[in-house]
């Protein structure tokens, strides 16, 4: 089944990469081709259909509030993979100046920017928990999101499995822990059947974020042993360093703390999310079955109906 066995090496992912991506000049930042999206859309309908039952779905912008994030404790986790958007401001004058003084090859009209009160989102869920904070006490059964964006982590690579521009699915769930812990084990194994319906061999395996500095690393031992992330992995590249193509996340009640979130009874809301990749998704079913879908195994074109 897997192509990569018949054909290793850094060739075939390259070829793989020209039949998907056109190039912008950027590491991990692509134009994707009518081939690749036909199948990222495809995909998406199909995780619509695993939909949990009364889930509110929210799509995203690619931008969020930067005091949001801030207040999220992004910046102690991941500063070194958070993008800010930045502008110039000011007068009419003054902003000319700065384009004229770059024009004449004087001065970077970049030295100029100020920093917006937006940054790049870095995953689809943050702006779901303060926005449910605002409407008061979780009910008793819990509440379940659909939520959606374009995501940016400054991590370039040229990777096929690595972007900085990537496009992310969650199912969220916030409530009582017993409630939480319950659906992140539910979707542990839906997402295995899903992977078998995609016809994507996989192992499922506790996995930690790469948290930031020296005091990140305790960070990562400590989610390690709480068991907190889980993840799917695809043999993409290789079968010794597999692709992390979904994760399934608990935050305890990380959330609920930063957001006073709370259940009807008073007790602080935990939250878990379970990601999809959609463009590892993507690259892995490609990387897995060829570029000619219509070559693909019987099975899998009729679950994605491509
Ligand atoms: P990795 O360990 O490979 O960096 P991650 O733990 O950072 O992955 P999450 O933060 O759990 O990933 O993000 C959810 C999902 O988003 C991942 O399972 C993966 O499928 C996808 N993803 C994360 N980072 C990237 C990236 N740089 N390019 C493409 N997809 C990504
Ligand atoms: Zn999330
Ligand atoms: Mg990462």
């Amino acid at each position: 089944m897997a192509k990569f066995v018949e054909d290793a090496g850094d060739d075939r992912l390259e070829r793989l990469t020209r039949a998907l991506f056109h190039e912008t000049g950027v590491d991990g930042v692509y134009a994707r081709t009518g081939l690749y999206e036909g199948v990222v859309e495809a995909l998406a309908a199909l995780i619509s259909t695993y939909r949990p039952k009364g889930a509110e779905i929210l799509r995203f912008p690619p931008v969020m509030s930067r005091k949001q994030l801030e207040r999220h404790g992004y910046l102690k986790s991941f500063p070194n993979l958070l993008g800010c958007v930045s502008c110039l401001s000011g007068s009419e004058r003054q902003i000319r100046g700065v384009v004229d003084r770059f024009e004449a090859g004087e001065a970077e009209w970049t030295d100029e920017l100020d920093a917006a009160d937006l940054v790049l989102a870095p995953a689809a869920c943050y702006p779901v928990y303060p926005l449910v904070a605002e409407r008061g006490p979780v009910p008793a059964h819990g509440l379940v999101f659909d939520v959606a964006c374009d995501c940016f982590r400054r991590e370039p690579s040229r990777d096929i499995d690595r972007f900085q521009s990537f496009r992310m699915r969650e199912y969220v769930c916030i409530g009582a822990p017993d409630q939480i812990r319950a659906f992140r084990e539910d979707w542990i194994g839906r997402a295995k059947g899903l992977a078998d319906r995609l016809g994507l061999s996989y192992r499922v395996d506790v996995a930690s974020d790469p948290f930031f500095g020296r005091v990140g690393q305790l960070a990562s031992q400590m989610q390690l042993e709480n068991e907190l992330k889980f993840e799917l992995l695809v043999p993409v590249k290789s079968e010794e360093a597999p692709t992390a193509c979904m994760s399934f996340n608990y935050h305890k009640d990380h959330f609920g703390e930063v957001w006073g979130l709370h259940t009807e009874n008073g007790d602080l809301a935990h939250t878990c999310c379970v990601a999809f990749g959609m463009d590892r998704l993507t690259v892995a079913l490609f990387a897995t079955h060829g570029t000619d879908v219509e070559a693909w195994p019987t099975p899998v074109r009729e679950a994605l109906r491509v």
